[in-house]
């Protein structure tokens, strides 16, 4: 996975340059936490975050857990691992389902996010896990976007419910409503409700996605965010969060060159878990997301 390559590589040079350490001095543990600073603000890393990460890195450094060790880098090594762990949000936080069915998952965020795409990985999941998922196509603004949800649908072998006369035509949030009552008639137990994006952040938008959020009274609201996106995704991250009050975190194109910047700060940025990743274009490129495994990535 090329993700996090270059902040991988430095960080795993800043360790092999304490590893011919000893015990280690004040100076080597400010000289350390310098350089894992820089490779995180190159990495695109929020400067927040940042911050706060290497204050807790070098308290720790500094502290009796680090000079009483046998082996001192190696306790380094281990602190930035937790620290890592903690701001990707800890434990693995897994999908919510609704006491009772059905389920209804709001997807949010910008167009070319990979939206869409990951309704459709997210349905073919779920029905895998077991589930009978029902996609609703609330994104009637962007042309073809009904289109490109009924073809991720059938490859994914599951329904999709889109606007036709009768069902909420150019109202995306009778269409969600709608959707989710025929989830409730025909025993659907979860919904996906795909919803229009935009290339920026957009006030009408955000009003007609604070309105399906009301109308459909979701379980989870996932905000799909594009790893790439690096510094602005954090931009974004706090608009959404303020127009939806999202749930749950999705980071798509883990696959691509990202620097990793959105995913290690969307978490403590918003409060939100990541729940999913997605690493490709193909529908099966898609994992529930596990803090401490992307810490090992990055620190491998
Ligand atoms: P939407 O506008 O948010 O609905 O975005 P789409 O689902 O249409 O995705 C935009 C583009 O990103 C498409 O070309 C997708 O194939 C691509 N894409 C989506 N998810 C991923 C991913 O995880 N990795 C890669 N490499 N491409 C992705």
């Amino acid at each position: 996975m090329a993700t996090f390559g270059t902040l991988s590589d430095r960080l795993t040079q800043t360790f092999k340059n304490l590893r011919t350490k000893g015990k280690l001095t004040p100076a080597d543990v400010d000289g350390t936490v310098r350089e894992i600073r820089r490779a995180l603000l190159d990495a695109d890393v929020a400067l927040e975050v940042v911050k706060e990460f290497t204050g807790k890195v070098r308290e720790r450094a500094l502290s009796d857990e680090v000079n009483k060790a046998l082996n001192p880098a190696q306790q380094v090594v281990q602190i930035v691992n937790e620290e890592l762990v903690a701001i990707l949000g800890g434990q693995q936080r897994k999908l919510e389902f609704a006491k009772k069915p059905p389920t209804v998952i709001m997807l949010a965020g910008l167009q070319g996010a990979g939206k869409t795409t990951l309704a459709g990985k997210l349905a073919k999941w779920l029905k895998k896990e077991g589930h009978t998922p029902l996609l609703v196509a609330s994104d009637l603004q962007r042309p073809n976007a009904v289109t490109q949800l009924q073809v991720v649908g059938e490859q994914a072998g599951v329904p999709v419910f889109a606007p036709e006369p009768g069902n909420g035509v150019g109202d995306p949030v009778k269409v969600a409503k709608n959707g989710v009552a025929e989830a409730e008639r025909k025993q659907y137990d979860v919904v996906i409700v795909d919803t229009a994006g935009r290339l920026g952040i957009d006030a009408e938008l955000m009003k007609q996605a604070a309105n399906i959020r009301k109308a459909v009274d979701p379980d989870e609201v996932l905000f799909v965010v594009d790893a790439l996106t690096g510094q602005d995704a954090v931009n974004t991250a706090r608009a959404f969060q303020e127009g939806v009050d999202f749930t749950g975190v999705v980071l798509t194109k883990l696959d691509g060159d990202s620097r990793g910047g959105a995913a290690l700060s969307v978490t403590s940025i918003t409060g939100r878990p990541i729940i999913f990743a997605s690493v490709g274009e193909g529908l099966d490129d898609f994992e529930p997301f596990h803090p401490d495994r992307m810490a090992s990535r990055i620190l491998d």
